[in-house]
């Protein structure tokens, strides 16, 4: 059953691009193997860096002892060799961190580790529950408290009041998936057990690889790649993995809704080199692009990308249509991401500080400019400019995703409606205030066409609003933000 979300929704946001949702990794190092789980983990969140730069952090297990470090920052300024040394153990989990929910804080910092009183628990959270709210409300009129923001910490409570009613921690993780609603791929760690689950829908990515003996489960298969690291397959939608001594046990929640990947890992979040359900996203994005030439052709004489994601696009645009690409824009690699820069006038230096337009390959050109998707719509006509003034003759804008008209509530941080390009707008309207000589979009039926090999449906709900579950009403959003 699919759900149109009545209200609207969230808070205003400040940047014009749609924000990463996190990161999640876990390692368990048999009894034998002298492999540093805490060594292992900065590496793969470092792989992992471009699903959350607000905050990281890792929590080791040394024989039921836990021990954590984690801070608000990027992986490499938050760790270093000394406090990584400082890490034994023989498992750890580890996050990177963009706050959807909560404030970006140390306290919204992950792993979430705490102490219960049949032992250890910590856990690593990617996605949003889309009734935290709910939860949060009964578990605080129980006399609980909670110590942060974030909507993880009402995920652990909730596992933890399910531990003190069953038998094992495992039996804990599937009771609370009947419980929980929305969005989750969690990396577990208990003091004998590493645990990998995803939700019944599978809509944010987790993959299960093996390091030598160790076995390692990560958002993203680049990361195994960085480790060295082979990858083994896909956690299945609604499926816990359980790791204990060197066995690995496969459980799967009842639940069994129609699955709802989130096909925007494909066009923008995920890593190009990151294969997730079977796909290739650089081959999905490449795909999107040969859509967008199918359905939004034009004579032009150079495609260039909007780097990084719009490159692939434009690379398929160029392939289907015969139409030559090239490198129009440069990127400078040593600038922060935009959206870490607040304030207006430091975010429009910043988009020049981080791309400038290369005038030899545009100057005198009609020009196919391609990128991943137009938030507010402002850094794409400050790029168009940038092409016009490098002595474009002609600017045409494709999209490899269709337009965002609605809020996502499981863990993409998509700005209120009302700051949308595309709200209440037609694509005319749109070509205009971007100021392109025309504008095409990425159907919704081909953006659900381009993951090839991908078995899972997807939730598309960003763009046509029509939600894979129930989603909070705006007063109960802001009721539940308010409170905490
Ligand atoms: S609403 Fe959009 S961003 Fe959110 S999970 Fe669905 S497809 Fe992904």
């Amino acid at each position: 059953m699919k759900y149109k979300m009545k209200h609207l929704p969230r808070t205003p946001f400040d940047g014009d691009a749609v924000h990463e949702e996190c990161g999640v990794f876990g390692i368990y190092v048999p009894e034998g193997e002298e492999i540093s789980p805490a060594h292992e983990a900065y590496t793969a969140l470092f792989a992992l860096q471009h699903r959350g730069q607000e905050a990281c952090g890792i929590v080791v297990n040394k024989n039921g002892v836990f021990k954590c470090h984690k801070d608000v920052g990027l992986v490499s300024s938050v760790f270093s060799q000394e406090i990584l040394d400082g890490m034994p153990g023989n498992m750890a989990v580890g996050h990177v961190r963009y706050s959807t929910t909560g404030q970006p804080s140390r306290e919204n910092a992950q792993p979430l580790s705490i102490t219960h009183v049949k032992g250890n628990l910590a856990v690593a959270h990617n996605g949003n529950l889309v009734n935290a709210g709910k939860l949060r409300r009964e578990i605080e009129l129980g006399g609980g408290i909670f110590r942060s923001s974030s909507d993880t910490e009402v995920l652990v409570y909730t596992i933890v009041r399910e531990r003190l009613k069953c038998g094992s921690i495992e039996e804990a993780v599937l009771n609370a998936m009947n419980v929980i609603e929305g969005a989750y791929s969690l990396c577990i760690m208990s003091p004998r057990k590493l645990i990998a689950a995803r939700d019944p829908r599978g809509m944010r990515p987790l993959c299960m690889g093996r390091l030598g003996r160790c076995i390692v489960f990560a958002s993203e298969s680049c990361a195994f790649d960085a480790l060295g690291a082979e990858f083994v397959r896909d956690i299945e939608p609604g499926e816990v993995v359980v790791v204990e001594d060197g066995e690995i046990r496969s459980l799967h929640c009842p639940q069994k809704p129609e699955t709802a990947a989130c096909v925007f890992e494909y066009i923008y979040f995920s890593r190009p080199d990151s294969v997730i359900d079977g796909a290739s996203v650089e081959r999905a994005r490449q795909e999107a692009g040969k859509y967008l030439s199918i359905e939004h052709p034009v004579g032009a004489d150079v495609v260039i990308g909007v780097p990084d994601s719009g490159i692939p696009a434009a690379i398929g645009y160029a392939k289907c249509s015969g139409i030559p690409y090239g490198v129009g824009l440069i990127k400078n690699r040593y600038i922060a991401r935009t959206f870490i820069q607040p304030g207006q006038s430091k975010r429009e230096r910043s988009v020049r500080l981080k791309l400038n337009a290369l005038r030899e390959a545009v100057a005198g050109k009609r020009v196919i400019m391609v990128d991943d998707s137009i938030v507010r719509g402002t850094t794409c006509a400050r790029l168009v400019k940038l092409i016009r003034d490098a002595g474009a003759a002609e600017v045409h804008m494709r999209i490899s995703a269709p337009p965002f008209r609605h809020p996502c509530f499981f863990g993409t941080d998509i700005p209120d409606r009302s700051m949308l390009l595309a709200h209440n707008r037609t694509v005319e309207e749109m070509r205009e205030i971007i100021g392109v000589d025309s504008l095409g979009f990425l159907s919704l039926e081909a953006a659900h066409r381009i993951a090839i090999g991908c078995k899972l449906h997807f939730c598309d709900a960003c763009f046509s609003g029509t939600y894979p579950m129930e989603v909070p009403e705006q007063a109960e959003k802001n009721i539940f933000e308010s409170e905490i």
